[in-house]
């Protein structure tokens, strides 16, 4: 058994504290209906079996930042099982420690403890060579939840149940990513992997929901050549499921339309349509040039369109027309994967940090990613940064018009190293207009309600999940503190 099996094994038992309350609720219930003997055999009296009490983490003289309330400084905060079960001022913790001497006492004075932090937007499957050093990479930067937005279903069941009893992030997937007749990533070029397949038509989409959901799915994505039929019947066999809905806006369809029928929205692409003066003009164009195209990649087609109109889009931004398209989506987290957009224009290889993050990556993918930066810097002149530009000017947009963001990085596409990039992601949140503690719910408490998991994921609150923390500085005084990771706990359980 390793370390870890072990350690949450100990941790899930129940405690004896819990065992004698919940025999003594059961017996006074049973005497009181006149059912002990009959039910139970009493004529010996039950014998308890003294079990010590699970043992718990306490965290002391902490400063607690929760995403929701601010800063508490000089908190105590205990955690049993996979479950935090006391945060506030440290008065308990002498009984706290005479309950078991199996106690694992930390002193985090002048350390910050935070939530586990969430990567909306990752691809498992992009880069085979990066899948296995992911999950290690996320929580090593406080990743502790991801969701991974498009790749096959069966292989991301399969990853999920192999790191079931090792120290790896929550995984929620996707599935493929739902595409049209033709599909953007159909895998007919190997250097773009297989991650969509073809839903055909509005009436095979209850059947495709059904088959992701009973192969483990946890919500749906739908990507950018479907059909408007076919989306609306997806979207409606989804919510009949329970399934919630990360969506790119289909090219055939507006913001506005599309938008509202999905939880979240990917990259911010195609609002700059929807915002246009002629986006009517825009559609018109756009829609012929799909029904018209009966041969060829859906790569090329989707590629083509996003070249020919997004930057003539921008330049036509008319704010009381956004204004209209994004009060339609305040129930509609934009994942804006500021990150990925600016990429050609922040260069994330020129950071300070960077050498060292990457020295993490396998060899072959350190090598195929130094080439296309090499490429990069001898072809980045002259590059329009239009789009990086419009997607940072956006978050104070969303922000004034009350539309929910949620932190995504796309990673590994576009240079994005696990985990290290969620702390870039959190930054350029930031300088687009959040305040860090905003910047700190986008990767916490919104992406928990995308699942509707608000209740027990996302916040440092009795009865929420034990994924947390601990960073030597203050990520509300600076987010880029969110990097000074010196401890991360994963379902209860420190990582090594
Ligand atoms: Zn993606």
């Amino acid at each position: 058994m390793s370390k870890y099996i072990a350690a949450k094994y100990a941790s899930e038992n129940p405690s004896l504290a819990h065992k004698l309350s919940r025999t003594r609720v059961i017996t006074k219930a049973l005497l009181a209906a006149g059912m002990c003997c009959t039910l139970l055999a009493c004529s010996e009296p039950q014998q308890t079996q003294e079990t010590p009490e699970a043992a718990k983490t306490i965290i002391n003289n902490v400063s607690v930042v929760d995403p929701v309330d601010g800063l508490v400084a000089l908190q105590q905060v205990v955690i049993q099982a996979d479950k935090i079960i006391y945060v506030g001022p440290a008065e308990n913790i002498e009984k706290v420690n005479e309950a078991n001497d199996k106690n694992q006492v930390i002193d985090a004075t002048g350390q910050f403890l935070i939530p586990g932090l969430w990567d909306m937007h990752v691809h498992f499957l992009y880069d085979e060579a990066l899948t296995d050093v992911m999950p290690e990479l996320f929580l090593r930067y406080g990743v502790t939840s991801v969701r991974d937005t498009g790749g096959d279903v069966k292989k991301l069941a399969s990853l999920r149940e192999k790191l079931k009893d090792t120290p790896a992030p929550r995984i929620y997937f996707s599935g493929p990513l739902l595409d049209g007749k033709f599909v953007v990533y159909d895998g007919s070029d190997p250097s773009r992997p297989p991650l969509g397949t073809g839903v055909l038509d509005a009436e095979s989409a209850m059947d495709t929901v059904t088959a992701l959901k009973s192969a483990g799915a946890d919500f749906i994505k739908i990507y950018e050549l479907i059909d408007p039929a076919t989306y609306n019947s997806l979207a409606a066999a989804a919510r009949q499921l329970d399934m919630p809905i990360a969506s790119h806006v289909p090219l055939m369809m507006t913001a506005d339309v599309a938008g509202p029928m999905a939880g979240s929205m990917e990259h911010l692409r195609n609002i700059e349509l929807a915002c246009a003066a002629n986006w009517q003009a825009l559609l018109t164009q756009r829609q012929a040039k799909i029904t018209g195209f009966t041969e060829g990649l859906g790569y090329t087609l989707r590629s083509e369109l996003h070249s020919a109109q997004r930057i003539p889009a921008i330049k036509a931004y008319d704010e009381t027309r956004c204004n209209e398209v994004l009060d339609t989506l305040t129930n509609t987290i934009q994942v804006p994967t500021l990150r990925l957009n600016t990429v050609l224009m922040l260069k994330p290889f020129e950071r300070a940090d960077w050498p060292d993050a990457a020295t993490a990556l396998p060899q072959d993918v350190l090598e195929n990613w130094q080439a296309r930066i090499d490429l990069l810097n001898t072809s980045s002149l002259g590059m329009d940064h239009t789009f990086a530009n419009w997607s940072q000017f956006l978050i104070a947009r969303l922000l004034e018009r009350g539309v929910p963001i949620g932190a995504g990085t796309d990673t590994p596409i576009g240079l994005g190293i696990p985990g290290y990039s969620l702390h870039t992601e959190l930054e350029l949140l930031v300088a687009g207009g959040m305040s860090t503690q905003q910047a700190l719910y986008a990767a916490t408490v919104t992406p928990a309600k995308f699942l509707g998991l608000e209740d027990t994921m996302g916040q440092i609150k009795v009865g929420m999940a034990a994924d947390l923390v601990l960073l030597s500085s203050n990520p509300l005084e600076n987010i880029e503190h969110s990097r000074t990771v010196t401890k991360v706990m994963s379902r209860g359980l420190w990582v090594e």
